[in-house]
């Protein structure tokens, strides 16, 4: 079998239709959305007229055999703005859960009403984070109770950090059936649009990402249908009764989410390092001191060295989880971890030395590599904290249960 990494001519169409939006519409809005702290819906609508944003454009990203096209788009995206760019794809979490954890009419039935239509798109949310079940995903204290006599499901408990808590259609919401099961007795659940007891209550200020909505989400004896158990109810009672005969059970709910998406969300972070590093490659470029331009000197010119490599080193680690996942390659060396922990470093790295690059210039908002310092910081802490990325991966590497 032949090996190489040109891009078809498809990926190659898409990458540019994406950049353009990027560099034409959502660049030069970023400093004024950041500064709202509000979801650009413009943007967003801008977007979906054009089918970038929707289930159509999910579809056609994840139908690429190599897995390559939904990366090159994040890639692109984010290059433009790191808040905008996840406005933009925090609705493909709550997606990604649906199609992880959903049955094929789940996702007919669910999946486009998380992204509205092009004349009115929406957002969705994934509910999994908890004030004391971060990183511990088994400590959730959200119940689901299932009402035989309705065969509805109750949900009760509090989620944090939620990406367009409370002003999404569709959250997709996941809780503990079966407490003592820790993580393995939790189970997903479709919150349809409108359903009372549901409240986004407090919308949270963050460092970054600031175009981005986060909140906390409230759930107070919210009822859904039975048919809104992701998976279905014969799926989780063979599952559980797997659990109790003490035989392997599928991971729970919020990890398989997480596996899916790790090498998109990595590709997220290398737009944002790729965009500082260009910007600071220009500026060496131009500004002059001691009387020859910055660039000429090795501690510039190596540095950018150094960010234009870290960067490739990231972009083939990301390919590679992509193109496993897309392919259904185990990742028995923890690949989706490694690309989301490479990449979300060298974003953090990169975008730190982008600063440095252009020293007092680079602390001012006056150039957005401050905003791309402040966006980057995230692609360490969610979608799992590098250190749960190298948790993930030493357990695999050395088949022991590393703590
Ligand atoms: C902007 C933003 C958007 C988010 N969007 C969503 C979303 O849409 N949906 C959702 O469900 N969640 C979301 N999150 C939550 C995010 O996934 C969590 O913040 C993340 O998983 C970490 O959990 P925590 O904040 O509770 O940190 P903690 O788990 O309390 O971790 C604190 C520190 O301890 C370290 N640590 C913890 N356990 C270990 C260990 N065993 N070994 C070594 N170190 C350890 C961590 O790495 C970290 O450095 C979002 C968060 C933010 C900030």
């Amino acid at each position: 079998m032949e090996f190489w990494l040109d891009l078809t001519e498809e990926q190659n169409d898409l990458r540019e239709w994406v950049h353009g939006f990027a560099e034409s519409v959502i660049r030069p809005a970023a400093a004024e959305w950041d500064e709202r702290e509000e979801t650009p819906w413009p943007v967003l609508q801008e977007a979906a007229k054009i089918g970038l944003y929707g289930f159509e454009f999910l579809v056609n990203t994840w139908s690429d055999p190599s897995g390559l096209s939904l990366p090159l788009a994040n890639e692109e995206m984010f290059w433009g703005d790191g808040g905008i760019g996840m406005a933009l794809s925090g609705t493909s979490l709550a997606v990604a859960a649906i199609y992880g954890s959903g049955t094929p009419d789940q996702l007919v039935e669910w999946v486009p009403q998380c992204f509205g239509d092009a004349a009115d798109p929406r957002v969705a949310a994934f509910c999994s984070t908890e004030p004391e079940a971060g990183s511990d995903v088994a400590a959730m204290r959200t119940r689901a109770v299932h009402d035989p006599v309705s065969d509805e499901w109750i949900l009760t408990g509090q989620k944090a950090y939620a990406t367009n808590g409370g002003i999404a259609d569709v959250h997709v919401v996941t809780a503990s059936v079966d407490p003592a099961l820790g993580s393995r007795g939790q189970a997903a659940f479709v919150v349809p649009p409108g359903t009372r007891g549901l409240a986004g209550t407090r919308k949270l200020r963050k460092l970054g990402l600031r175009a981005s909505h986060t909140a906390d989400v409230f759930l107070d004896d919210v009822r859904v249908p039975g048919s809104c158990l992701l998976g279905g109810r014969d799926a989780l009672q063979a599952r559980l009764a797997r659990v109790r005969e003490g035989r392997r059970a599928s991971g729970q709910a919020s990890m398989r989410t997480f596996e899916l998406t790790r090498p998109a969300v990595g590709a997220q972070a290398l737009g944002i390092a790729r965009a500082a590093y260009e910007y600071a490659l220009e500026y060496a470029g131009n500004r002059v001191q001691f009387g020859r331009p910055i660039v000429d000197n090795q501690a510039i010119a190596f540095a950018l060295a150094d960010m234009r490599t870290e960067i490739d080193a990231a972009r083939l680690l990301v390919w590679r989880a992509a193109w496993m996942g897309r392919n259904e390659r185990p990742f028995t060396a923890g690949e989706g971890s490694m690309s989301k922990l490479k990449a979300g470093e060298v974003a953090v790295a990169v975008t730190g030395q982008a600063v440095q690059i252009l020293g007092g210039a680079g602390y001012l908002r006056d150039h957005p590599v401050e905003r791309m310092y402040r966006d980057a910081k995230i692609y360490t802490i969610f979608e799992g904290t590098s250190e749960i990325q190298r948790l993930v991966i030493s357990r695999a590497i050395t088949g022991r249960q590393i703590r």
